[in-house]
């Protein structure tokens, strides 16, 4: 199985190359919501990787779990705030 990475057209800026396309997903969610402000840039895409970014997914970059893990503590942030503005 090839790693994917998210590719945003509008930024000309890829991710981190990701093990699987849920990952990369993630990256393109996570892309969307703090660059885009949550909304679709044109010309993006998920595409495999291959060659040298391909060897070592995780040496230089955030993994793909990291961001996931950063998400769901935004989301979390985001309930707590919530239940003490009230
Ligand atoms: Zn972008």
């Amino acid at each position: 199985m090839s790693p994917y990475r998210y590719r945003c057209g509008r930024c000309r800026a890829s991710s981190p190359p990701a093990t699987t396309r849920a990952e990369a997903e993630a990256h393109r969610d996570y892309h969307r919501a703090t660059v885009h402000g949550g909304l679709v840039p044109d010309g993006e895409s998920i595409e495999p990787v291959r060659g040298e970014a391909a060897r070592d997914p995780n040496a230089r970059y955030v993994s793909g779990r990291a961001v996931l893990f950063g998400l769901g503590l935004l989301a979390a942030a985001s309930v707590i705030s919530r239940i003490l503005g009230r």
